[in-house]
C-alpha cells in the first residue's frame, strides 16, 4: 500500500458526499461521530480505503433500501490503529449468509458481483488490520481497522 497521513475528519466527510445524491433521495439519516473528539490524523492508503469504505456504506445503503427509518452511522476512533465502525439499521444477515459474506464472487444480489467485501477484507489486511461483521436485529455493523 501507499501510506499517506490522512486527516480523517475530511476523508470521511468527503466519503459521504460522494453518496450525497443517493442519501438524499433515499432520505437516510447521517452520523458521523469522532470518538476522540480531536481531529484525527492517520496513516493508510487513500485510494484503497476509499474503495474499501465506499463498498461498506454501498451496500449499507442498499440493504436499507426497504427501511423506513434509515440511518447510516460511521463512527472513528484512533487507538494505536483506525477503527472504523459502518452501521445502518438494515434487516439482520442470517448466520449462514454471514459465514459467506467476505468470500469471492458471494453475492445475495441479483445485479450482485460479490467482490466488494471480499476486496474489502484483502484491503484490511495489507493494512495489517481487519474486517469484521456484526449483525443483529435492529443493526448490522461492519468494522475496519487500519
Ligand atoms: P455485492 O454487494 O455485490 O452483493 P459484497 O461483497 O459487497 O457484494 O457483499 C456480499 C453480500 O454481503 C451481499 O450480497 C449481502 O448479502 C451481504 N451484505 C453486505 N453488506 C450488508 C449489509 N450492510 N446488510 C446486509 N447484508 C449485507
Ligand atoms: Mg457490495
Amino acid at each position: 500500500p501507499k501510506m499517506k497521513e490522512i486527516n480523517v475528519d475530511n476523508f470521511i466527510q468527503e466519503e459521504l458526499n460522494s453518496f450525497e445524491e443517493v442519501i438524499h433521495n433515499g432520505d437516510i439519516n447521517i452520523d458521523v461521530i469522532n470518538v476522540n473528539k480531536v481531529e484525527v490524523t492517520h496513516a493508510f492508503d487513500p485510494t484503497l480505503i476509499h474503495q474499501c469504505l465506499h463498498n461498506i456504506i454501498k451496500n449499507a445503503i442498499e440493504a436499507m433500501s426497504d427501511v423506513n427509518n434509515s440511518k447510516l452511522t460511521i463512527e472513528f476512533e484512533k487507538k494505536e490503529q483506525l477503527v472504523i465502525h459502518i452501521t445502518n439499521n438494515g434487516p439482520m444477515i442470517p448466520e449462514e449468509e454471514l459465514k459467506h459474506i467476505f468470500v469471492p464472487f458471494f453475492t445475495t444480489k441479483n445485479t450482485g458481483n460479490g467482490i466488494g467485501l471480499a476486496l474489502c477484507k484483502q484491503i484490511a489486511r495489507v493494512h495489517k488490520g481487519n474486517l469484521k461483521v456484526e449483525s443483529d436485529e435492529e443493526k448490522t455493523v461492519f468494522s475496519l481497522r487500519v
